[in-house]
C-alpha cells in the first residue's frame, strides 16, 4: 500500500509490543540484562535493571559455551607454542655466536614447536570462519566437538613435549 509506510510500520511496532506483553503475560523469561524473572511485567523495560526489551527470534544452536572452549583452546596453545619458540630462540642464538652453532635437535625442537602453533592457529581459523558449521549441530554435539579438539590439542603437545624430551635426553 504506497503512502501506508508509516502507518503499517507503527501498527507492526504495536503489534510487536503486543507480543512482548503476551510473552511476559505467560511464561517466566529471565530478564538477558540481569535474569530477572520479568513474567507478569507490563511494558518495554526491565523492572530490575531498566534494559530496553523486545521481542525476537533466538535459537538453542547458537550457545556460545561450547564455541569459546574451542577458541580459547587454539588461543592457549597458540599462545603456549610462541611462548616456547620464542624461548628457544635464545640458547640458539647464544650457540650460534659461542659455541659456532646449535645442535641440529635444536631446530627439530623450534620446528616442532612452530608446527604445532601452524596447526592450533589454523584450527583457531578454521572454527573463526566455519561458524556456521560449528553451530549447526545440536548443542550436545558442539560440547562434544569442543572436548575432542581440546583434547586434541593437548594430546598433540604432550606428544610434542615427550619427543622434545627423547631428543634431549
Ligand atoms: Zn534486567
Amino acid at each position: 500500500m504506497a503512502g501506508g509506510g508509516a502507518g503499517e510500520s507503527e501498527t507492526w511496532a504495536q503489534h510487536r509490543r503486543e507480543m512482548l506483553g503476551a510473552i511476559l503475560a505467560r511464561e517466566d523469561t529471565p530478564c538477558p540484562a540481569c535474569g530477572y524473572n520479568l513474567r507478569g511485567v507490563r511494558g518495554e523495560s526491565c523492572v530490575e535493571c531498566g534494559s530496553a526489551l523486545r521481542v525476537g527470534v533466538v535459537t538453542d544452536s547458537a550457545r556460545s559455551g561450547p564455541w569459546l572452549v574451542a577458541i580459547i583452546a587454539c588461543s592457549m596453545a597458540i599462545g603456549f607454542d610462541a611462548v616456547a619458540s620464542l624461548l628457544m630462540l635464545i640458547p640458539i642464538a647464544v650457540s650460534l655466536f659461542v659455541a659456532g652453532g646449535p645442535p641440529i635437535q635444536a631446530f627439530a625442537m623450534l620446528g616442532l614447536l612452530l608446527m604445532l602453533g601452524v596447526l592450533s592457529a589454523a584450527l583457531l581459523v578454521a572454527i573463526l570462519r566455519r561458524k556456521r558449521l560449528y553451530h549447526g549441530p545440536a548443542v550436545r554435539a558442539q560440547w562434544w566437538a569442543a572436548a575432542v579438539l581440546t583434547a586434541a590439542i593437548f594430546i598433540g603437545h604432550l606428544v610434542g613435549g615427550l619427543l622434545i624430551v627423547l631428543v634431549i635426553a
